[in-house]
């Protein structure tokens, strides 16, 4: 799962981002409203976690043009404690959830996967694709009722192929996607083919069909009918 943080404090953002990559997560931290936006236009995260007092703006601001631009990112305020008119008007505006400072990490973690779950597993607590059942929220993988071990990589890599099934997606956005933005700028995705290469391996091992499907030049797309 892929997240990006506004947030202006810097010992808070260090404590969100080293928590938040701890449970798994892709984390990309801006300090500035500017940069936020920046970022929310040229990349495509899970979930926006926005402080709304930011030093060259509003973050409310940015929750709404998002909103306009009927983005599906998830949106998540954080907003100074007593500010209540803050969280109304955050919700107002179209943010998922809020959060009032100072709060517990795992208490943004709960918020978090309960936005993903709403956004992108239509509110369900586990995906079933085909002989495959994922629960997100456990990081938990299993073929035909038996569990298997997956790294966090292969994890976060499964979970976004599954999620996008029968759409082919290009190396570069499944590197952005799991392994950050800085993807972008790699002159090769080459270490890709050899993640891929292991999960495949490890699901046809447990007993699991092959629904990764390579497209050369272009990239993968899981299917579970294409077989
Ligand atoms: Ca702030």
């Amino acid at each position: 799962m892929k997240i990006l943080l506004i947030e202006d404090e810097p010992a808070l953002q260090v404590a969100i981002l080293t928590y938040l990559e701890g449970e798994g997560y892709t984390v990309t931290t801006v300090g500035t409203y500017r940069q936020g936006a920046e970022k929310a236009h040229d990349y495509d995260y899970d979930c926006l976690v926005i402080d709304l007092m930011l030093p060259d703006g509003n973050g409310l601001d940015l929750v709404r043009e998002l909103k306009n631009r009927k983005s599906t990112m998830g949106i998540i305020v954080v907003t100074a404690k007593d500010a209540l008119s803050d969280k109304l008007t955050g919700l107002d505006a179209g943010a998922d959830d809020y959060l009032t400072k100072p709060f517990h990490l795992p208490e943004l973690n709960a918020r978090l996967r309960s936005v993903l779950r709403r956004r992108l597993f239509g509110g369900q607590a586990q995906i079933n694709a085909g002989d495959l059942t994922l629960w997100p929220d456990q990081q938990r993988v299993s073929i035909r009722d038996s569990d298997i071990k997956l790294t966090g990589k292969e994890y976060e890599l499964l979970l976004f192929l599954v999620t996008n099934a029968d759409r082919l997606l290009s190396k570069s956005a499944i590197a952005e996607h799991v392994w950050g933005d800085a993807m972008d700028a790699a002159d090769s995705h080459e270490f890709l083919y050899t993640h891929v290469k292991n999960l495949r391996r490890k699901l046809i091992t447990a007993g699991c069909p092959d629904y990764i499907q390579t497209r050369y030049g272009a990239g993968y797309i899981f299917s579970t009918r294409l077989l």
